[in-house]
């Protein structure tokens, strides 16, 4: 096989293997009774997860074979190792989680059998493929705005998952249905909590954890800053002294704001069916300690006592907290010169990392790169920092390519805990290629990421295709990555 067959056989995968080999050599046809071995040192669901993928992917019903192989449970976790002959498909992995990523891989190699006027089946080229993730964490973050509707949300969850991304924080802007606090949502943008809840179940099945996410320090508004929009207070002025004057952030010196969300985040929590990890946001909390109360307090101590309460509140329940990075850092301090950090040294929260439980995992969003081309490879000192301090971090990119890639190789380099690629109000397009695709990579094979090419957009395409297949999906605003062709916006062929 020369290098033009092997680069476009790789070009379908996403994220890029470790190693591959591909052969010539009598193909492996994907059909009813076709051999596959399972070995695996863990064999809880296996074989029933592999019956269901080979129908949902090929429709076909093979036969198979199941045999332990202790050695695969000393892989990294996600790990799997396939090998493809005429007659035999090989799968080795740990556990369920590794045979379901070589399934993903599998599918976006098959190939539809030639010559035919309709799908008459697929087939497999020989091969090797050795392969495991090199960050443990790889996480998307997905925003539910009023203006998502969540079968969007369903799609970006299975793509992530067909990506290999294994947890997906949920943060939803005001629209979250709270029942023992209704007023802490748009009364006219409600989700429904049935359908979350069989967000998370599809999650499982899909092998991707949700995450939820509410934020108990900045963003209190549930709303976009460059909005003026406030989802709590805009419709129940009565609530105002639970925030600082303008809203945006909690008061902290205010009781009751302690025992309202703790309701709410346990709501979440619960309904989320208790995953291992919730996000307290803590991001941006400008204009925090403004109200009469909060100005002559000592900050922090209230935010040190805030996060602490949290943390034991998620403990208990055997879960840890994910927090965003940038208040605990200043502005000003050279270290984090060209870097984002968003503490206010008037505030005095430069030293309150020292007194937060190591067991927070800190989520340290840096959204550049380099200034100019010319300049030197980005350090992420911030990252390196809380790393020193002993805490895990998840390096967190938004869009820029470069930085992505740049931050995973770093991040697998330190042996941080994982990637966080956030997504917020942008992620179509483009940028769901430039986020969701070169992240995919970062995050599983930085060795190997880059930016998008015209090969990736395709195979990307394809693999957004099957999700649709996968989801019934029939309407045209539901396919691609993008709702529309033409920005409705700007009606380009009303003039003409
Ligand atoms: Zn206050």
């Amino acid at each position: 096989m020369d290098a033009r067959e092997v680069k476009i056989l790789t070009d379908r995968l996403i994220p890029v293997p470790k190693e591959c080999r591909f052969r010539d050599g009598a193909e492996y046809l994907l059909q009813d009774r076709c051999g596959i071995t399972l070995q695996v040192a863990d064999s809880a669901g296996v074989e029933e997860k592999a019956e269901a993928l080979c129908r949902s992917y090929w429709n076909v019903r093979p036969a198979i074979t199941w045999k332990r192989n202790a050695a695969a449970g000393k892989w990294r976790d996600g790990a799997y190792r396939i090998r493809v002959s005429e007659k035999q498909l090989r799968i080795a992995a740990g556990d369920l989680a590794g045979v379901m990523n070589a399934f993903k891989t599998l599918r976006q190699l098959a190939e539809v059998r030639r010559g035919t006027e309709k799908t008459e089946g697929y087939f497999l080229v020989p091969c090797e493929i050795n392969d495991e993730p090199a960050l443990e964490f790889r996480g998307i973050h997905l925003c539910i705005f009023p203006e998502t509707p969540l079968w969007d949300i369903e799609k970006m969850l299975r793509i992530a998952a067909y990506h290999k991304y294994n947890y997906a924080v949920i943060e939803s802007w005001g629209v979250f249905p709270f029942a023992s606090h209704p007023e802490f949502c748009w009364a006219d943008k409600k989700i429904s909590r049935n359908e979350i809840r069989r967000l998370v179940e599809l999650g499982k099945e899909l092998g991707i954890t949700l995450i939820p996410q509410f934020n108990l320090l900045g963003h209190a508004s549930g709303a976009r800053a460059m909005t003026g929009k406030h989802a709590i207070l805009d419709c129940n002025p009565a609530l105002q002294a639970l925030f600082e004057p303008d809203g945006w952030t909690w008061c902290l010196s205010n009781p009751h704001v302690r025992r309202i969300q703790t309701d709410l985040v346990l709501e979440l929590y619960e309904l989320f069916d208790s995953p291992p990890f919730f996000h307290i946001g803590c991001d941006e909390a400008d204009n925090i300690a403004t109200c009469r109360d909060c100005r002559k307090a000592v900050l922090k101590d209230l935010v040190r006592d805030h996060i602490v309460y949290y943390r034991d509140l998620f403990r208990e329940r055997g879960a840890k907290v994910i927090m965003w990075h940038d208040m605990l850092l200043e502005r000003g301090d050279e270290r984090w010169k060209g870097y984002i950090v968003c503490g206010q040294p008037e505030l005095k929260l430069g030293e309150l990392y020292r007194e937060l439980p190591k067991d927070i995992i800190i989520a340290d969003w840096q959204y550049d790169y380099k200034k100019k081309p010319e300049d030197p490879e980005p350090d992420w000192p911030t990252a390196k920092f809380f790393k020193k301090e002993k805490f895990d971090v998840l390096v967190c990119p938004w869009f820029n390519e470069d930085g992505m890639c740049s931050l995973g190789r770093m991040a697998e380099k330190e042996g941080l805990h994982g990637m966080l690629v956030t997504t917020w109000h942008m992620f179509h397009d483009f940028h769901f290629l430039a986020i969701g695709v070169t992240g995919a990579n970062a995050a599983w094979n930085p060795a190997k990421a880059g930016c998008v090419t015209n090969s990736t957009r395709l195979s990307c395409s394809m693999h957004v295709r099957q999700i649709g297949w996968d989801m019934g999906t029939v309407e045209y605003e539901r396919t691609g990555w993008s709702q529309l062709q033409v920005d409705a916006g700007t009606h380009p062929h009303y003039l003409y």
